[in-house]
């Protein structure tokens, strides 16, 4: 456990901390861009990472190497960047047994800065996995599919999917497991429930 009582499995999961060479957090992926720790594969375009406080047992991010804030920055011209990003998503999700499968996606509203697509297993089996906001990032209309993305970019020159204030509300609804729709009263119960689903435990 660590000083807060949270048992993390030994896993440091405080996000927003001040980065150790100066800095905001919100940059912190600029920086894990060129950590040879985190880096799975590059190529002269993008770079995929592990998410360094993954919310399931497979948790990736895909970034470009180019300057891309975020989705309100992307016009007709990144169209096959987002499609090379979703590509390289999927070639690396391929090569991993995983029974929940995977989503590839973006956040609404992302917390941190550069551009960064999100592959993750939906197994959400982390300590890092806490809060009601972690959850409803990943399991509602918060996460928009890659390919909405896409779709969205190549029709309008724009991302048009997001409205940003209902999206802040949608981080607040109640907890509904992703699988069966059960509706759960916080998020021990949601853990434990979900695990049920894994076959790691039994409905009794
Ligand atoms: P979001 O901006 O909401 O799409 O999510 C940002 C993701 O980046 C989260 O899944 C975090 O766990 C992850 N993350 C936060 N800081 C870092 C970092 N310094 N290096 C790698 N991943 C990070
Ligand atoms: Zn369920």
């Amino acid at each position: 456990m660590n000083r807060k009582g949270d048992d993390n499995g030994g896993k440091d999961c405080s996000e927003k901390k001040k980065m150790k060479v100066g800095g905001h957090w919100s940059q912190g992926l600029k920086a894990s861009m060129h950590d040879p720790s985190l880096i799975v594969k590059q190529d002269e375009l993008i770079v995929i990472i592990k998410d360094k406080y993954p919310k399931a047992k497979h948790h990736y991010l895909i970034l470009p190497k180019a300057d891309v804030r975020n989705l309100k920055a992307l016009n007709i011209d990144h169209l096959s960047l987002l499609k090379h990003m979703q590509d390289e998503a999927k070639k690396l999700i391929n090569g991993i047994e995983s029974p929940s499968g995977f989503k590839i996606g973006y956040h609404a509203v992302p917390s941190m800065s550069q551009l960064h697509l999100h592959a993750i297993s939906q197994d959400f089996d982390s300590p890092c996995l806490k809060t009601k906001t972690h959850w409803n990032a990943f399991t509602t209309e918060y996460f928009i599919d890659s390919e909405d993305v896409i779709r969205d970019v190549e029709k309008y020159g724009k991302v048009c999917c997001i409205d940003e204030r209902s999206a802040k509300e949608i981080l607040k609804k109640d907890l509904r497991c992703h699988i069966c729709n059960e509706s759960l009263k916080n998020m021990p119960k949601l853990k434990e429930h979900i695990l049920v689903h894994m076959g790691k435990k039994n409905n009794s």
